[in-house]
């Protein structure tokens, strides 16, 4: 069983020639409404991955909450603890350049308003196995609910993205942290693949840092090994990290190895698709994928 505390947004996507100077209007090429948010996505592709999801965040009182509600929970996750609050739901609002250059305004919207743990919240992650947590919703409530899944024994995966400055508070609490490349360099200042997870280690977590096409290295207490990625033609590499996360957590902890090579091929194929939360594979595709 795993809950996923994180955020639900609508990705507007506008495709366009070239983004607009300021003061200068210009016309798109199309617009398309896409479900995202880092939270949606793990709960998405954990639960397509086989496993059982709780969804717990917030969504606004307008149309994109009801769609993303119902998105979810059409997948079989359980929504009764994403709340409907007055306002907004969480926006980006994204400009593709025909170059493929993005510009993303994010706003929070009813993510913002998940600012601290509740009574619903502790009693669904106490029910899991795993938390899965990223950055898209206030650090105060993220820190909360990896502090009550250490005591709940409950095993916590961060991750750090977007990324930010964090307490050491909150990484003593995650079991399992999960940066791409990037991330681990920005949390450690270290670019050094090596030495910074050997760096975020020290917080007494395992630490898998993906490194896109090039695959990702684990560093765990008891095994530390690279895994390399599958090699597929690349369509669009949105939500790759956050299909691997609830990959991942899906294939359970008995075998760690098998656990990443799963994340990596449901990775792969999301990767081979466009759209971010319709990318993400099923678990019979995953299956067939690692076959073939
Ligand atoms: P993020 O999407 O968070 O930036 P990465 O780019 O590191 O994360 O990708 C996460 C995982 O997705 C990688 O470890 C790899 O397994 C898979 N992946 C990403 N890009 C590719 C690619 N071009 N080809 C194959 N697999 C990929």
């Amino acid at each position: 069983r795993i809950a996923v505390l994180g955020s639900a947004n609508m990705d507007l996507v506008v495709r366009v020639l070239r983004a607009p100077k300021p003061g200068e209007t210009v016309t798109g090429r199309s617009f398309s409404t896409v479900p995202g948010g880092k939270g949606a996505n793990q709960a998405l592709a954990a639960a397509r991955a086989g496993g059982t999801v709780s969804f717990l965040g917030a969504v606004g009182d307008d149309a994109y909450g009801v769609r993303l509600r119902t998105l979810l929970a059409d997948e079989g996750i359980d929504v009764s603890g994403l709340v409907r609050v007055p306002g907004p739901s969480g926006t980006a609002h994204i400009l593709v350049e025909d170059g493929g250059e993005n510009s993303i305004v994010v706003v929070p919207g009813a993510n913002g308003t998940v600012r601290s743990l509740t009574d619903a919240h502790r009693e669904r992650i106490a029910a899991a196995d795993v938390l899965l947590l990223q950055l898209e919703l206030p650090v105060e409530a993220i820190a909360q609910a990896a502090s009550f899944a250490r005591g709940a024994g409950v095993r916590t995966v961060l991750t750090p993205a977007p990324v930010t400055a964090l307490p050491d508070s909150l990484l003593a609490d995650v079991d399992l942290l999960v940066p791409n490349q990037h991330e681990a360099a920005a949390l450690t200042g270290l670019t050094d693949v090596e030495a910074a997870g050997r760096a975020l280690q020290r917080y007494g977590c395992d630490v898998v840092i993906t490194l896109g096409a090039d695959g990702c290295r684990c560093f765990g207490a008891g095994d530390s090994f690279a895994a390399p990625a599958f090699p597929v033609p690349v369509v669009d590499t949105t939500a790759a990290g956050d299909t691997f996360v609830g990959a991942l957590a899906a294939a359970g902890t008995s075998d760690v190895r098998a656990g990443v090579r799963r994340a990596a091929a449901a990775a792969a194929l999301s990767v081979g698709r466009t759209g971010a939360s319709a990318a993400i594979p099923y678990r019979t595709e995953i299956d067939q994928f690692l076959k073939d």
